[in-house]
């Protein structure tokens, strides 16, 4: 008999493998291992025929890929890779991939928001611990804006976060307004996180084309060998700065400048991956001027090789818009309506200008640019309601079509489905109970620029919708 939890929203598989080990009263990680593998009828099977991955997917009642993609950092981790890029995460032809290294972390220690702890006790009745938290780099929770808080011994994941609270390290207040500011960090942790999504890798064969043509645009070397023109390495240091850099690729911290990193550099031109997934990241969020673009462009390099591949299906900008009201712009779920892949449609929308309406923890990219298109609310007044930062705000009005206002227009009128938005994922008390949070507000630059701002950006897509 095993007692079988329900995993939690964006719960860590190591957490998750604690919490079913203390439910059933197991002393040891082992203990619980050999329990679940008892009730799965597979004790006789060792955690290469059987992964610790795999157990814990049938304990959470849920497919392999399914708890892969929800709970383990393997999205992340193998998110940009030349190594079997076509293998879904978590698919059946990975299983040697699950018992080896499905489990592993992609940073030193355990991370976590004191916020969060609070929260979920509140919620949920016991604390846990969250996949975002653990990608290199994060230094805040994306949700409260707070600074992380960690231990480096990795054991913690077996109790909840809760019991490190006493006597945990905290990430620096000072470091993280600093890097808050930073829109060079604020890219990188927005495509690390949208990479948690991902059902299957980029393959480094693409994506390096891609970065290597839009570094040589800007003048970058895009070769190794001798430095002849900057290197892109050098732009790495200069826009993350070498302390934070420490936290995520440590040899750049300690480059000279003017040396080429091949860990670094390579990204440009190796075709096997050049180091870790990071590396990748530091690239686009440094090339790209907006996370939009830099995914639009990530998704691009995918979306050019399966097109070679295998005829994708057309659609009509009218039946693309159609699809984009029913579902109130959420890509995940108009892909599904579409049957499409995410990343081919998202290609496809972003080419016409209509952007992901995402509902993330307590942020609302559908309530900000509802309040800006429709409601005729000021920029910084958009983007308090939603949530978001003024800067993504301009990302969303620089990138958008008038074919948005006519959308968010439709999807005002009653469409017999509910007028509420829907939400990925279960609400916790934060999102339930969130107003006005803090991410907006550290952006608070004076409000009547921001009006003036506005108007501007608004007077101008109206101008481009009547050209
Ligand atoms: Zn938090």
């Amino acid at each position: 008999m095993l007692t079988r939890p329900s995993p939690y929203p964006e719960e860590l598989d190591r957490g998750y493998l604690g919490r079913v080990m203390r439910r059933n009263g197991s002393a040891t990680k082992k203990d619980a291992v050999t329990l679940m593998s008892i009730w799965a009828g597979v004790a006789d099977k060792s955690r290469r025929e059987m992964s610790c991955l795999e157990l814990l997917s049938k304990v959470a009642g849920t497919d392999v890929p399914i708890f892969v993609r929800q709970h383990s950092l393997l999205p992340f981790r193998r998110g940009i890779t030349s190594y079997q890029p076509d293998l879904l995460h978590g698919g059946e032809q990975q299983r040697s991939m699950l018992w080896s290294t499905g489990m592993q972390l992609a940073r030193t220690g355990a991370y976590f928001c004191a916020e969060c702890v609070r929260e979920d006790q509140e919620f949920h009745g016991q604390s846990y611990w969250r996949r975002e938290h653990q990608i290199p780099g994060m230094l805040w929770c994306s949700k409260h804006a707070t600074p992380l808080k960690y231990t480096e011994d990795e054991s913690a994941f077996l109790l909840p976060p809760a019991v490190q609270l006493q006597h945990c390290q905290s990430v620096d207040e000072q470091w993280v307004k600093q890097a808050f500011n930073n829109k060079s960090i604020q890219r990188y942790n927005e495509i690390c996180s949208n990479l948690l999504d991902t059902r299957k890798p980029f393959d480094v064969k693409h994506v390096s084309v891609t970065l290597k043509e839009k570094a040589s645009a800007q003048g970058f070397q895009t070769h190794g060998g001798k430095v002849k023109s900057p290197l892109l390495s050098d732009a790495i240091v200069n826009a993350f700065g070498r302390k934070w850099l420490a936290t995520v690729l440590p040899a750049l911290t300690d480059k000279p400048e003017g040396m080429h990193l091949s860990q670094m550099d390579g990204v440009l031109y190796l075709k096997t991956s050049a180091s870790s997934v990071s590396a990748y990241v530091l690239a686009f969020a440094v090339l790209y001027e907006s996370v939009y673009m830099a995914l639009n462009a990530l998704q691009s390099s995918a979306a050019s090789t399966s097109i070679s591949r295998q005829p994708s299906a057309q659609f009509t900008r009218d039946e693309l818009l159609d699809a984009y009201i029913q579902e109130r712009g959420n890509y995940s779920t108009i892909a599904s309506s579409l049957s499409v892949s995410k990343p081919t449609l998202a290609l496809k929308l972003a080419t016409i200008g209509l952007p992901n309406l995402i509902q993330k923890a307590n942020q609302s990219v559908f309530k900000a640019v509802f309040a800006f298109y429709v409601e005729k609310q000021s920029l910084q007044a958009s983007a308090e309601k939603g949530n978001i930062s003024i800067g993504a705000m301009e990302d969303l009005i620089r990138n958008a079509s008038c074919d948005l206002t006519r959308a968010l227009q439709a999807m005002q009128r009653p469409s017999g489905r509910g007028t509420g938005v829907r939400r990925a994922r279960q609400l916790t008390p934060g999102e339930a109970s969130s107003a006005t949070g803090p991410v907006a507000t550290k952006f608070s630059p004076k409000i009547r620029r921001e009006q003036l701002r506005a108007q501007e950006l608004r007077a101008r897509a109206e101008e481009e919708c009547r050209a």
